[in-house]
């Protein structure tokens, strides 16, 4: 039943969806089970090159340091696509490293669907395109675009309708990765999406999941991922530019009145229409500190994260951020807020007061 959910959710088959415990899992099982399939083969061809592993820098640190390790463990030789100071990928870069770095060898790229820190929505479509010209699988880090927005990205689109949903068989990647958790679903609970033509070596060996990860499921996890995935496909169905003009404005509206605000601050990232998720701001606050910030903003009761959420309890500036260009004392100053869609104007308006609160009481604060 959650498998159905989930598969209707993605637009794919029930049988190609795998569970796993988290996002983080789902993507090593794809890169890293995709490369030691890859590794295990019986007979490889003389001559041909170590698999070649294309990524960003600026991917969750669940790519990035997996791709680490590969290189580590010689299991591929990693290359990363240039990106703009958007942090959006240059398509003609990805075509030109692929041509170049391929060697007749195999090659999986790993590019997210968008950005854990700015939102900055990648050319998906445009990117698969090229790797299937470049005989190179494409996995998608969707973690943080599914659930969020249609499984649909830069067009064209499958019947020429710019508002069409994909019809099965349709992605515009070989796997998918999401996360329950980032669509009000539980937490400990992970999905990959798999073309069935693709072998990947398990990382956890059993027969559940139809092999592809072993150990008893976590049942209460995965119906709950279920029940969020059909709830946040219902809500996708009816999908227009009017929803997400509705959901984006409150997000532009909190990050106007911040930067009229707060003199100096900036937004990181992309701010043109279509560009970002409609939940995600990261706005500068140059010359401060972003730990300071947050833990002021949190004893008042308003969560936000520094660049690197997850990585919580470090001090360094975003990679990401630096990734982008971002100088690093803009970099050590920039916070993440998120909207939901069950976020409300009078939340926001609450926001922006402890906004202007933490402005008027930020002179005292470690720069
Ligand atoms: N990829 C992206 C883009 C994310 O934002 C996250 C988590 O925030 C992950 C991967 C990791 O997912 P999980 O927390 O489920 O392991």
């Amino acid at each position: 039943m959650a498998r159905g959910q989930l598969a209707a959710l993605l637009g794919v088959r029930s049988r190609e969806i795998t569970f796993t415990g988290s996002g983080t899992e789902s993507i090593d099982l794809a890169i890293r089970g995709t490369l030691l399939a890859w590794a295990a083969r019986k007979e490889t061809p003389a001559g041909e090159p170590t698999p070649l592993l294309v990524t960003t820098k600026v991917e969750h640190t669940a790519v990035r340091e997996l791709a680490a390790e590969a290189e580590s463990l010689g299991l591929a030789r990693v290359h990363y696509c240039p990106i703009d100071a958007q942090g959006i990928v240059d398509v003609g870069e990805l075509k030109s490293l692929l041509a170049q770095e391929r060697r007749g060898g195999r090659a999986l790229a790993s590019i997210q669907w968008a950005n854990n820190e700015t939102g900055a929505i990648q050319p998906v479509r445009a990117m698969h395109t090229i790797c299937t010209e470049q005989s190179t699988l494409l996995h998608c880090d969707g973690v943080q675009w599914i659930g969020k927005e249609p499984t649909f990205s830069d067009g064209p689109y499958v019947d020429g309708s710019p508002r069409s949903r994909l019809r099965v068989g349709t992605l515009p990647c070989d796997m998918l990765t999401c996360s329950p958790h980032k669509f009000h679903g539980p937490k400990g609970v992970g999905v990959l999406w798999c073309n069935p033509a693709i072998r990947l070596r398990p990382l956890l060996i059993g027969t559940q999941e139809l092999g592809r990860r072993g150990g008893t499921e976590n049942v209460p996890g995965i119906m709950g991922a279920g029940i969020a995935a059909e709830e946040a496909d219902q809500w996708l169905q009816s999908w227009d530019d009017t929803t997400r003009c509705t959901l984006s404005g409150l997000r532009d509206e909190f990050e106007r009145e911040v930067l009229a605000r707060w003199p100096g601050a900036h937004v990181n990232g992309p701010t043109e229409p279509g560009k970002r998720l409609w939940n995600t701001t990261n706005i500068a606050f140059p010359t401060y500190e972003a730990e300071a910030l947050l833990l002021r903003l949190s004893e008042w009761g308003l969560c936000a994260s520094a660049g690197a959420a997850c990585s919580s309890g470090s001090l360094d500036p975003s990679p990401v951020l630096l990734a982008m260009g971002v100088p690093e004392a803009s970099a050590h100053g920039s916070l993440r807020f998120s909207l939901s869609k069950h976020t409300t104007h009078d939340e926001v308006q609450r926001a922006l007061e402890l906004i202007v609160r933490l402005a008027t009481s930020a002179t005292s604060m470690p720069r």
